[in-house]
């Protein structure tokens, strides 16, 4: 790659550049080099886009349900001929190795696409009874009206998707910023969603800066309701100045995977540090850490470090490397800060610990195995998005489950055991949107509800198939007096 690609936003169906005429740089976290720009929108900008939605918005929530079921249809088609020219964008701005990680991104998003067009067929209605012998009352569900979405950069493609493909089912309009350091793949995408004939309007992409494009959407007049994944401090800003605008937010994890004193290690150790090292631990439902029983801990490190010492770090798109370089340098930055806070309050390295060398930029981190995680460490009560598996001992299992939820999080966690009743006995107690028996923190299927825990920093709504579909789109409640009809 050596020529600078510059590529525009998606407003009312044109191709632009940013009103003020500035660009944003992004760059390849695996070379360092600059691969492409982006326009660097500014409130001009979102004006414009969010006022063509507001115009297309009455229309399109009258279009039939079948046109917006053919639309998602063919944006998956247009989607399945760019899959590969897609997915090595992908690992350009992002750094995920490209046939394990980028290829299955895209394929998740076609996926979202068609299940979105499967899913409104499913979408019922409910007729409720009425006191009064001449009326019947019925509820459908409507579009929320002009849709803002906010996206982050770990996955550049399928997070976007698991709004677009509902909201534009749902027959909302819609505007969407994805996040700067990974713009291109969304922008990929657009132009699949434009060869797809989707009518003016309705879809629309500002890139920029999430304080200007970002909180310049969530406030603005037109904007009906908003979809944000990213970090729970972002989240928070976004509701102290969204109002009174229906919301849908996914935010951070920090999810712990317990190993009783029953489980079978050797799974364990695979699914830890599957959960912990894919995408370079870049992952909200990540294996953020280990709660681990003390019977076990011994055989259960010693499998985490043999696995650990397979993995190949390298460029993402050799095909032989299984983890690419972290995004950007704050995420490696924080991952620093996290190690080193563990480290000084007695934490022990048992591999790993710092960032690799000989690399082409210092955003490669070696895979992290700490042992002696305490409560209190900043690596373990806060989300540190890096490859790193933090090991804390347990002795009992009520232990294990106050150590779990201890932390401001609740998205996701996971309990290895071989017994049905300590399964349950967990289950039942654990404080978290999402949680994996026997399976990773980090699993997931396109079409399953996923989503923060009431009470926590993790969000509320679900994204995933069926369930985000509800919530981009609101209850209408009809009372018909049959009496008064003729
Ligand atoms: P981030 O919050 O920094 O940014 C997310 C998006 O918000 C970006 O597009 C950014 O530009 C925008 N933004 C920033 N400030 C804003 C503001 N004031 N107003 C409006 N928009 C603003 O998050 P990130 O670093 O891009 O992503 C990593 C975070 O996302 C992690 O915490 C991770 O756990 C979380 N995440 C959650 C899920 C989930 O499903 N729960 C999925 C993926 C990532």
């Amino acid at each position: 790659m050596s020529k600078v690609k510059e590529f525009k936003m998606f407003i009312n169906n044109e191709w632009v550049n940013s009103s003020s005429g500035e660009i944003i740089e992004v760059k390849n976290p695996a070379t360092g080099q600059v691969i492409a720009t982006v326009p660097k929108g500014n409130l001009e900008d979102v004006d414009k886009a969010m006022k063509a939605a507001a115009k297309a918005k009455e229309t399109f929530k009258l279009s039939p349900i079948t046109e917006r079921i053919e639309l998602c249809q063919r944006i998956a088609d247009e989607l399945e001929k760019e899959k590969e020219e897609i997915a090595k964008w992908m690992t350009w701005e992002q750094g995920k190795p490209y046939s394990t990680e980028s290829l299955p991104e895209v394929e998740e998003s076609i996926l979202n696409f068609r299940n979105a067009a499967e899913d409104i067929k499913h979408i019922d209605g409910n007729i409720i009874y009425s006191n009064d012998p001449n009326k019947k009352i019925f509820s459908v569900y409507e579009p929320c009206g002009t849709y803002a979405a906010i996206t982050p950069w770990n996955f550049p493609l399928v997070i976007p998707v698991e709004y677009v493909g509902p909201g534009l089912v749902a027959g909302n309009t819609m505007v969407l910023k994805p996040a700067s350091y990974t713009p291109i793949s969304v922008i990929l995408m657009t132009e699949c969603i434009e060869r797809a004939g989707v009518p003016k309007g309705i879809f629309n992409v500002v890139t920029g800066s999430g304080d200007v494009v970002g909180e310049g959407l969530v406030t603005h007049p037109d904007t009906d309701a908003i979809g944000f994944t990213g970090e729970n401090i972002t989240g928070k800003k976004i509701s102290s100045v969204a109002g009174l605008r229906r919301m849908l937010l996914e935010m951070g994890g920090d999810g712990p995977q317990i190993v009783c004193d029953d489980a079978n290690v050797v799974e364990a150790a695979k699914e830890a540090c599957y959960g912990a090292y894919m995408n370079a631990g870049q992952v909200c439902c990540a294996t953020e850490r280990v709660l681990c029983h003390e019977s076990i801990k011994d055989e259960f490190v010693e499998e985490v470090l043999k696995i650990t010492s397979d993995i190949k770090l390298g460029d993402p798109m050799d095909a032989t490397v299984t983890m690419g370089p972290l995004n950007n340098e704050p995420t490696a930055q924080k991952v620093d800060r996290h190690i080193k806070d563990a480290l000084e309050k007695g934490a022990k390295v048992l591999c790993g610990g710092k960032r690799a060398s000989g690399f082409p930029t210092d955003l490669y981190y070696e895979p992290t195995v700490l042992d002696d995680v305490v409560p209190g460490m900043i690596i373990h009560d806060e989300e540190t998005f890096g490859p790193v598996i933090p090991i804390t001992t347990f002795k009992t299992d009520d232990e294990a489950i106050e150590i779990a939820n201890s932390i401001k999080f609740g998205l996701q966690m996971a309990v290895f055991t071989s017994s049905l009743k300590k399964a349950n006995y967990y289950s039942r107690r654990l404080r978290t949107g999402n949680l994996g028996i026997n399976a990773s923190t980090c699993y997931w299927e396109a079409h399953q509800p996923f989503g923060g825990c009431p009470g926590t920093d993790s969000g509320y709504g679900r994204l995933g198939g069926k369930y985000t579909i509800y919530d981009m789109m609101y209850i209408k409640t009809f009372t018909v007096d049959f009496e008064k009809c003729k």
